[in-house]
């Protein structure tokens, strides 16, 4: 196993390294020829002589030789190892390359996404995008810390599933055990969470993969996206939103990432369209976006429900969050539906939606008066959501959560124009998946399996 990274060589004068990475760049200078060995933590420079005449620039190698101090006059105070260079004195190709399809020592927005992604593996060695990588770790790994200690249980749910109402289309996928039937992949995990709740779980989250078919937007990721998917119970509104800020505010703190205000402005729904005329906003000055603060606030009391253009109702967030608890009664009895306000919250970060929430219904009768209200009929109810009125039947405990969009808390973060900058492998905006060939035609056979037919 390589036992030294590059960065780690700046501490080691005097001593004999062995070092393993990809060459980023040779100098020949005839007698001695330079290359800077690159490898996650950063570039090295290592001096050689005649056995460095076949390498080139993107070669895997493997180096041992002696780290020496650099003379003052030739520091390179750009790079981390600045102060020291390699005097090779063995070499070995591990492994020589094909020319290049991209240059990756470049920050890589020159270069066509297309182009980005059919070669993501090689797009991904430029140093920008290991480090989104890195923090994108990080981030994760101190959430998950955060709320262990807060006594959460990470649970893991299906992604083969049913449909779960977000707003978009499902992505569905044919069973083969019982053809013509069909598999839908979770818009969320919202149900399942919910049934952890009556199942007494108490504290839930998960990295969870959302997968949406919404037209793709230029400021979206396409088809799938990962969000904290959280869920707790006896909570009330300002429980789940004061968790997740005080969660925000460690982990950013943690980070070094400075947020603009604390405790964190929240508007309602009303005051947000009165001040800035939408949901989503940006409270930084342009001085603040230039040092990237992360302006974060909280949108609350939004309308339950809104008409559909045929002139009925339907949700404006989410169909399993309650109503206020002073609009109780008029939900149960269908009744002042356009006043009825949603214990709904959403996070706004910069401009963007990067999370919401809601308290849910834990009562089968008020969850089943939002689908009335939507002009489901009893049949339609029970077949679609029968199993969450019965589950919540059956002593659900009065719960809530939320679901932080890591992707675009990312992207915020690092001030990155673009999710998929914040995404290891993402799919083209067309939909296309990133190296491999998705969607691809499927063989007659397999379909055959399947019951399917192609029109
Ligand atoms: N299910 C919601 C979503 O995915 C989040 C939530 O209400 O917890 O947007």
């Amino acid at each position: 196993m390589k036992k030294l990274f590059v960065e780690e060589t700046v501490n080691k004068i005097g001593q004999e390294v062995e070092l393993y990475g990809w060459v980023d760049s040779k100098r020949d200078h005839k007698k001695i020829i330079f290359i800077d060995l690159r490898d996650r933590t950063g570039i090295v420079q290592v001096v050689g002589g005649e056995a460095f005449k076949d390498i080139s620039q993107e070669d895997v190698v493997y180096i041992k030789g002696i780290v020496k101090k650099r003379p003052e006059k030739l520091v390179n105070p750009k790079i981390k190892t600045g102060t020291i260079e390699i005097e090779a004195k063995e070499v070995k190709i591990l492994n020589k390359t094909k020319p290049l399809p991209l240059p990756v020592n470049t920050d890589g927005y020159e270069i066509d996404e297309e182009v980005r992604l059919k070669y993501r593996y090689l797009d991904l060695r430029r140093p920008r995008m290991y480090k989104n990588l890195a923090l994108r770790s990080k981030f994760i790994d101190l959430i998950r810390q955060y709320l262990f200690k807060q006594g959460f249980l990470e649970i893991e749910t299906p992604i083969l599933s049913e449909t779960t109402p977000e707003g978009a289309r499902d992505f569905i996928v044919p069973s083969r055990l019982q053809p013509g039937k069909f598999y839908a992949l979770p818009q969320s995990p919202q149900q399942y969470k919910q049934l952890l709740m009556v199942a007494g779980i108490e504290r839930y989250f998960q990295i969870a993969r959302c997968f949406r078919d919404e037209d793709p937007r230029a400021d979206r990721a396409y088809g799938e996206f990962t969000q904290l998917d959280l869920e707790m119970s006896f909570v009330n509104r300002e429980d789940v939103m004061k968790l997740i800020e005080e969660m925000i505010i460690d982990v950013y703190k943690k980070l070094n990432i400075p947020i603009k205000q604390i405790p964190f402005p929240v508007f309602t729904y009303k005051e947000a369209l009165e001040k800035f005329g939408a949901d989503k906003f940006d409270l930084r000055t342009e001085e603040e976006k230039k040092q990237n603060i992360q302006a974060f606030a909280w949108v609350i009391d939004f309308p339950f429900f809104e008409k559909t253009p045929e002139g009925g109702w339907t949700f404006t967030h989410n169909p399993f969050s309650a109503p206020k608890p002073e609009f109780m009664d008029d939900l149960l009895n269908k009744r002042n539906i356009e006043n009825i306000l949603t214990t709904q919250y959403d996070l706004v970060c910069n401009g963007y939606e990067v999370g919401g929430g809601s308290i849910r219904n834990h009562r089968p009768e008020a969850l089943k008066a939002v689908f009335e209200i939507m002009g489901l009929s009893e049949e339609e109810i029970n077949k679609k959501f029968g199993h969450m009125i019965e589950a919540l039947g059956y002593g659900a405990p009065p719960h809530g959560g939320i679901a932080p969009g890591i992707d675009r808390l990312l992207t915020c973060i690092t001030d990155e124009k673009n999710l998929r900058e914040v995404i290891a492998m993402p799919m083209t905006s067309g939909g296309k998946t990133a190296i491999m060939n998705a969607p691809s035609e499927v063989d007659e056979k397999k379909l055959k399996e399947l019951g399917i037919k192609i029109r």
